[in-house]
């Protein structure tokens, strides 16, 4: 603080003043504001030297206090002193405003007529940072509305179902001043990691607190579970929570604003929130008005979540508001902001990247795992009780999913499997409420029941099969179709169901005419594999052969190894994608046991690569010497050269073997949605051809009734040739590895 201006330390010296000291002080207060009744603390203070004079008025009344101003004025916060009052001003030299806030006092209208303006920075600093805490504590614990629960008679332990753990989650400071840093303090012993944005605070504070800086605003918010704003209201700080740093927080996060509520949009807010309209609702006040803040207190996940400073919560926050200022510091003095240094990124909470560096570079934490779960989330069977099977469930996790596809769901869920497990949901892109799955988010448009079945006499008719020949099956649960390998129907049942599954007539039917794997089946299946000593392979597949328990899996591979101790195991599963908490390290361990030697992995799409698959992924390449990927070729979800490259080279670096792309299969459901012709996929893997490492391009294959055909990349004689059927629609004649010609449906 400058020495060339006088501060309250001078006005507190007595009867012995300075000689250019003020005589006359003014406490100025508004009628409403009611902070001040008397000014005796005041005096007292000062001593009986100087004269201090309670001024209660109004704003209207502020220019006439101008003409007459005393030399220093203590002024309340209802009471703005604008350029008007100081170009009016006769003599006032100094105002000091009673807080820490001191936007009601136009700081450059004052510098120019010599007035010199102070703050009381460090005035309510706990108090204020203890009502952070009490408001983030209520947000993400759930406190009042499980109170009111209580209160009303209910004792039902579901309704906390969702509520996080503050340990290990991420708090995130705009603005790293005294009440910031108090705030992060108490964070910090919730066990919470600190992270901060502040181009102000001097570099080197983070190493100082062990706490993580972000240069840029919009990181932060995608990063933390919790944020807090705590800056002075500034044309730089005015609205600085517009609808794009909004729309940046984490879903689920929690936004607290204990500094002045014009630092968040409130328009920008009412659209955002408006979005979010829910069937819960809650009241809270932002600056001057009131805002309706919807929340959702049914799903486990709720969207946006905003606590919003009420007007007076400044107030509660700072328990009685009348106090002696401490050390009045010249308002606006923070110096200058410290510069991002040139090509420096902000960090991220040490294991908490920012959304969009994950979506980059799996890394071992989900974008989405940045948002604390239920308790149990990570338990593969807890996936699977708390699996969305019905339109009801869907509208809960996705309130604003529309009608259409909830009659669709409803329809379709009498007849067929419909499930998804919770963990695939929330990697669902949805608008930025998280209410609405988009509909052409890829992962949502596999698992969603939508659009018709194609017509023409190769659509899904829920009777034909595709790939499992009657004259194939050695057992119920046994295929032959290649003479060294046999396929075991080891499930009829999986995590999640695709809805254009080329396995529909096991899976997805509710009524399936199949046979389910039971014991005498496999006795039958162990039989004739002691028989047939050509069998050099065995491959488990359904279904998710992991839906069994690890203890009847490990009785298979057991009865396996004693009737044919040499033969090659291989396991194919989509755990992977639906339920990747499904790889336990007793799963491993059990696989590790029995030497399975490989496992194919079905996935679709990058946005299915996860830190928890990677992880799980990582624990089964631990175990099994060969994994490799199995990718069906689906419209709208991977059918483009820039997916398929993207998803190629991410498993190629997490060291997964390219396996085979499969072109859609006649029979399967949903063709009308998922159809690809066959020139199109030659198009996309000629296109990975150039643009994909070559260990990388899997085999490109049409999986015809009578084995899979590898599609030939380039135009030649002895190629596929088009010709049409009897009801016109186009077919693809070829060779089979038989040496047959068979045709497959190829429409355009
Ligand atoms: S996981 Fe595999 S078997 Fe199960 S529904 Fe999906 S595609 Fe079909």
């Amino acid at each position: 603080m400058s020495r060339s201006h006088t501060d309250s330390r001078d006005l507190q010296r007595g009867p012995a003043p300075a000689p250019n000291a003020p005589r006359v002080v003014a406490v100025v207060d508004a009628p409403e504001g009611g902070y001040v009744d008397s000014a005796d603390l005041e005096q007292r203070e000062v001593g009986s030297g100087i004269d201090v004079r309670l001024r209660v008025l109004s704003q209207s009344e502020v220019p006439e206090l101008a003409r007459r101003a005393p030399e220093c004025i203590i002024l309340w916060h209802r009471i703005s002193l604008t350029a008007e009052f100081f170009a009016l001003n006769s003599c006032c030299r100094v105002v000091v405003c009673a807080s820490v806030g001191h936007d009601h006092v136009d700081t450059e209208a004052a510098r120019a007529s010599g007035v010199a303006v102070y703050h009381v920075p460090d005035y309510g600093v706990d108090e204020v940072a203890d009502h952070t805490l009490a408001l983030a504590l209520n947000a993400v614990r759930r406190v009042r509305e499980l109170d009111a629960h209580v209160r009303d008679g209910g004792w039902e332990w579901r309704r906390a179902e969702g509520v996080r753990r503050l340990r290990g989650a991420a708090w995130g400071l705009v603005g790293c001043g005294r009440i910031g840093q108090a705030v992060a303090r108490r964070a910090a012993s919730f066990g919470m990691r600190i992270g901060f944005y502040d181009p102000y605070v001097h570099p080197g504070t983070e190493k100082a607190h062990g706490w993580t800086r972000f240069w840029s605003l919009h990181e932060l918010l995608a990063a933390c579970e919790v944020v807090s704003l705590h800056v002075p209201l500034s044309p730089e700080t005015e609205h600085m929570m517009d609808r794009a740093a909004l729309e940046a927080l984490a879903p689920g996060a929690v936004l607290i604003n204990t500094s002045r509520g014009a630092v968040v949009d409130e328009d920008a807010l009412r659209q955002v929130l408006d979005r979010g309209r829910r069937t819960g609702r809650r009241r809270a006040r932002t600056g001057r008005r009131r805002l309706a803040a919807r929340t959702s207190p049914g799903p486990p996940h709720p969207p946006l979540r905003l606590l919003l400073r009420r007007v007076d919560d400044r107030t509660a926050a700072q328990g009685r508001p009348r106090r002696r200022p401490g050390a009045p510091r010249r308002a606006g003095d923070r110096g200058r902001p410290h510069r991002v240094r040139p090509g420096a990124r902000s960090p991220s909470l040490s294991d908490v990247p920012s959304r969009r560096a994950q979506r980059r570079v799996p890394m071992p934490l989900a974008p989405k795992e940045a948002v604390a779960r239920p308790v149990g989330w990570k338990d593969w069977k807890w996936q699977q009780r708390h699996a969305v099977r019905t339109a009801g469930a869907i509208k809960e996790y996705f309130p604003g999913c529309p009608p259409e596809v909830l009659r669709e769901i409803d329809a379709h869920a009498s007849t067929r499997r419909f499930q998804v497990t919770p963990y695939y949901l929330s990697l669902i892109r949805t608008d930025g409420d998280r209410l609405r799955p988009l509909e052409d988010d890829p992962l949502w448009r596999q698992v969603c029941p939508s659009a018709p079945e194609r017509a023409d006499p190769y659509g899904y008719d829920g009777e034909s099969e595709n790939w499992e020949l009657d004259e194939e099956m050695v057992t119920p649960v046994a295929q032959h179709k290649y003479g060294n390998r046999v396929i075991i129907r080891y499930s009829n049942i999986c995590h999640a169901y695709c809805q254009f599954c080329y396995e529909a007539l096991r899976t997805l039917e509710r009524n399936s005419s199949k046979p389910s794997f039971e014991r005498r089946h496999w006795l039958q299946t162990l039989d004739y594999l002691a028989d047939h000593a050509e069998v050099e392979e065995v491959i488990l597949s359904g279904g998710e052969p992991f839906m069994h328990s690890d203890e009847q899996l490990a009785g298979v591979l057991a009865d396996l190894r004693e009737v044919r101790p040499e033969l090659i195991v291989r396991i194919h599963t989509r755990s992977l994608t639906f339920n990747p908490f499904r790889v336990t390290e007793a799963l491993a361990q059990t696989l590790r046991a029995h030497e399975v030697q490989a496992l194919g992995l079905h996935i679709t799409h990058p946005n299915e690569i996860t830190p928890v698959f990677v992880e799980a992924l990582r624990r089964l390449q631990s175990a099994v010497p060969l994994v490799f990927s199995n990718v069906p070729l689906l419209r709208g979800v991977n059918a483009c050269p820039e997916t398929m490259r993207e998803l190629s080279m991410s498993l190629y670096r997490l060291g997964v073997h390219a396996g085979y792309l499969y072109h859609f299969m006649p029979r399967s459901p949903k063709s009308e949605l998922f159809w690809v012709p066959v020139d199109e996929g030659r198009r996309i893997v000629r296109s990975m051809k150039r643009h994909v490492s070559n260990p990388a391009v899997p085999e490109y294959v049409l999986p015809h009734p009578t084995g899979k055909y590898t599609v030939p990349l380039h135009d030649a004689d002895e190629h596929p040739r088009h010709e049409q059927d009897s009801d016109g629609v186009r077919l693809l004649g070829f060779v089979n590895w038989r040496g047959e010609h068979v045709t497959y449906p190829d429409p355009e």
